[in-house]
């Protein structure tokens, strides 16, 4: 509601002083949302930065010395600003973080796999199924995801998107049945008319190859999202980021780091994206979280996870935009679960109705709009 403005409208009606009147401009916008996964980030790289042993580690780095330079700082704090500096000079000033276990603050999964598929699944459905979701298969999922939920509520409109760079997500979505476009693994862009810049990634993801047979870098993800964004302005994006957890697998601390960082400069640009285009500027949630963690007790358990090491359900989140009160990195004793994503989401979206109560309760940091 404006206040003290003389409405230049003078069809619907003339705006004096303190009286409000509704105007085309006026008609509130439908709140959006970016949901964004990391894949098999550990809190302990997001909440203190390099881990000391890894940086140094001949095995797991080609050139420490360089690797060190950019990502290494005595200060943790100062280490966590190198390794991801838009996450903590400005999502810690205006969002909220989750999962720094040094303060008793935790975020868990409550599947029992840990590992990617029924992380997904459980983020997705708000519901983890330990008995059907068990493997990393391409198998349809039998569950409905929150995305198919809001997508159901706009038939053929298109208003829900996907991007991974994984080539499961397809079926941790169940394109399919729900319809929703999953943008994932090697598929090129086809939304007609491309972009010239869906073009010309389309010509460099064939030309450009991927260190991995089904997950693509994650920059084709990113730029595919975000031109997709531009041109079909979604009410509901979520975007997959793979590239941290094979780049573990393969033992690859530096590149592990590195890409941390460049994903970390990916949110920066969906941050500076939402902030200058009308129907996303101040009107945009974002969500981040990962589907697991990875090993921590040993030197070399980084490179995994799953059921064999129960650290890595550890998991941790951040929030920011609209409904997101700025109070930073949380530094008290909490307890939230990756279950209760879903929920929020649907609150959020004007769906609560949809919401099933298997689902984990929606987190009460997460504001619907008013
Ligand atoms: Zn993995």
């Amino acid at each position: 509601m404006r206040k003290f403005v003389l409405s230049m409208s003078f069809f619907g009606c003339l705006t004096l002083l303190n009286v409000s009147c509704q105007t085309e401009e006026e008609t509130p916008k439908e709140a959006r949302v970016i949901l964004i996964t990391m894949d098999g980030l550990r809190w302990k790289e997001l909440f203190t930065g390099a881990d000391s042993l890894l940086i140094a580690h001949a095995q797991y780095v080609q050139d420490s010395a360089a690797l060190k330079s950019k990502f290494w700082r005595a200060d943790p704090q100062a280490r966590r600003k190198a390794l991801m500096p838009f996450v903590w000079d400005s999502i810690a000033t205006f969002g909220q973080l989750y999962g720094n276990r040094e303060y008793d603050n935790k975020v868990d999964l409550t599947n029992q796999h840990f590992f990617s598929y029924p992380g997904y699944n459980e983020i997705l459905t708000g519901t983890a199924d330990d008995k059907r979701i068990h493997s990393n298969d391409k198998i349809n999922n039998p569950n409905i995801t929150f995305l198919e939920k809001i997508a159901s509520l706009y038939p053929q409109q298109e208003r829900v998107a996907a991007f991974g760079s994984w080539d499961v997500f397809p079926f941790i979505i169940n394109e399919e049945r729900s319809k929703i476009p999953v943008n994932a693994g090697f598929e090129i862009a086809h939304t007609l008319p491309l972009s010239e810049r869906e073009a010309f990634l389309n010509t460099l993801q064939e030309q450009i190859p991927s260190p991995w047979g089904s997950v693509r870098l994650d920059a084709f993800t990113h730029h595919f999202a975000l031109e997709y964004l531009q041109k079909k302005t979604p009410l509901l994006t979520y975007i997959a980021y793979g590239e941290t957890d094979d780049f573990a697998h393969d033992g690859e601390y530096d590149a592990y780091l590195e890409s941390a960082h460049t994903t970390d400069d990916f949110l920066k640009d969906l941050w500076a994206f939402t902030q200058k285009h009308p129907l996303y500027k101040n009107n945009t949630l974002f969500l981040v979280t990962t589907d697991h963690g990875r090993g921590m007790n040993t030197l070399d358990s980084w490179r995994s996870h799953g059921a064999a090491f129960p650290e890595t359900q550890q998991t941790w989140l951040m929030a920011y935009g609209k409904g997101i009160a700025p109070r930073g990195e949380m530094k008290e004793k909490q307890q939230w679960y990756n279950n209760q994503i879903a929920a929020s989401l649907l609150r959020f979206l004007g769906a609560e109705d949809l919401v099933t109560p298997k689902m984990g309760a929606a987190l009460p940091f997460v504001e619907a709009p008013k």
